[in-house]
């Protein structure tokens, strides 16, 4: 599969056709998607409208938007005009959308191919896309691996090779877990780089939209697609957007590396403390600064997210209630029965968990004890960022302290579950920017990610540092062939 990069050259070089390249792409989907699971749902017709679209440009010499004849997954809980936005939940199994969120509108406007849309834990809560009420993804380099969540359709879709890009979403490390678990490049950006207009909330203080490729260009190619302001999300800010792609080959000057030692204490697996230290040596080979830094909050991050984020599903998730969406009970008692039997039916355990943990520690008398305390811990973490960005450019770290875990491992056990987020949470927590890039494998072929932290709107420097990685490293060219083969 070529990179996005390359296919807008051919296109525009007319060597191949936009309906050429999405054929290749529908042809990869129908013999790897039965074994990975990352579409729910292709819409061919659509797809094959706007590649015909973006060939008729070509021919009449039109100007071709950045994106031309890219074929790109999205994740099911951005909103689409066309076919149903499930969020792999029951509740909203049938739901259409009656406008497109920020980012497809962005993708049209670029002569991308949305191709179709991909698994996810339900609503997003997870970490290894099992919570989905239409199956398991499985990791496409050991099927018997979770592809790791919520983003899992996305990432394993991009790994696999079905299309060179995806739209994934972060909110305590979505895109960058299972970009680590399944070899592939995703970017959270900064809170209010991306309008999430038209994503379903799940965690609205934390929540960010970002893209999913093979390698850091790709990324950066997509971000500047996605990132700027639109006035419907008010959180989205107003800031300028540099050309990523045209300058990721910018070798970052001076670059100071900082290294958190909490980010290497219990519980990180060997192998993949041995492969995140090789790939700061190689930063250090190429005249990197490397500094050990403290981020002495950080033991509460956890804690601190999984309060947060619950609070703000009890809210988010009111609005499923049979009445103004989705799916409805069949025959309710009354207005209280309505609702209630109609949640009890629509969502699944997880996402009724979370909805209890947050209207717990919302509840009066808990709600300072609870929440309120959270909130202020999430100041002193954000301090604790800011004060490392100012001795440091980046911050370098494992992705997720193992790679990728067995299919069932963790389904029953929700601790275990959400300790797998403990590098990534505190990046939503404080708002920067973070990238989860390839850096090695595990003795038995698992894929390990190298985590690299930037202040909000640094994405610049950030895409130009792991480009720099990638440049002398080719973790990121490796291939599945569990699946691969299987063609
Ligand atoms: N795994 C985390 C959770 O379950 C993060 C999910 C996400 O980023 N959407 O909440």
């Amino acid at each position: 599969m070529l990179s996005a990069f390359e296919i807008t050259e051919e296109i525009r070089g007319k060597r191949r056709s936009a309906v050429e390249v999405l054929g290749v792409c529908l042809d990869v989907v129908a013999s790897r998607n039965d074994a990975v699971h990352a579409f729910l749902r292709i819409d061919e017709d659509y797809a094959k409208r706007q590649a015909g679209v973006v060939d008729d440009k070509v021919a009449r010499g039109e100007v071709l938007g950045a994106l031309a004849g890219v074929p790109v997954a999205v994740k099911d809980n951005m909103c689409t005009e066309w076919g149903t936005t499930t969020c792999a939940s029951n509740i909203l199994k049938d739901y259409r959308s009656p406008y497109s969120a920020h980012v497809i509108e962005r993708l049209e406007a670029a002569d991308a191919v949305i191709v179709g849309k991909t698994n996810l834990d339900e609503f997003a809560m997870g970490s290894s896309t099992e919570n989905s009420c239409a199956g398991v993804t499985r990791n496409p380099w050991n099927p018997d691996r979770v592809a790791g969540g919520s983003s899992g359709g996305s990432v394993a879709a991009v790994a696999a090779g079905m299309v060179p890009l995806a739209l994934g979403s972060d909110t305590g490390g979505s895109i960058r877990q299972p970009a680590a678990f399944c070899n592939v490049t995703g970017l959270k950006p900064g809170y209010g780089c991306v309008s999430r207009y038209g994503l379903v909330a799940f965690g609205s203080s934390l929540d960010q939209i970002g893209p999913i490729a093979r390698d850091a260009r790709d990324v950066a190619l997509l971000l500047g697609v996605i990132a700027g302001h639109d006035a419907r999300d008010s959180t989205s800010v107003n800031h300028a957007v540099p050309d990523y792609a045209d300058t990721i080959s910018a070798p970052p000057v001076n670059l100071k590396i900082g290294i958190p030692a909490e980010y290497f204490g219990d519980g990180l697996d060997a192998e993949v403390r041995g492969a995140v230290e090789d790939a700061i040596k190689m930063y250090e080979r190429n005249e990197a600064e490397i500094i050990e830094i403290h981020l002495p909050h950080l033991k509460y991050a956890i804690a601190c997210y999984y309060v947060i984020c619950t609070a703000e599903v009890s809210s988010n998730l009111a609005r499923f209630d049979g009445v103004h969406y989705g799916h409805r009970t069949a025959s309710p008692d009354g207005i209280v029965d309505l609702y209630a039997a109609t949640r009890a039916e629509g969502f699944g355990a997880e996402v009724k968990r979370r909805i209890m943990l947050g209207t717990f520690a919302l509840s009066s008398g808990y709600h300072d004890a609870y929440y309120l305390k959270a909130l202020k811990v999430r100041t002193l973490l954000k301090q604790d960022f800011e004060r490392a960005f100012e001795q440091v450019d980046v911050i370098a770290s494992p992705t997720s302290p193992t790679p990728a875990f067995a299919v069932g491992e963790r389904s029953d056990d929700p601790l275990a579950m959400y300790l797998a987020d403990v590098y990534t949470v505190s990046a939503n927590l404080a708002g920067i920017c973070a990238i989860s890039i390839p850096c090695g494998f595990s003795s038995d072929g698992l894929p390990i990610g190298l985590q690299l932290q930037a202040p909000a709107f640094a994405e610049q420097r950030l895409l130009q540092t792991a480009h720099a990685y990638q440049n002398c490293t080719d973790w990121h060219r490796k291939e599945p062939t569990a699946v691969n083969s299987k063609q």
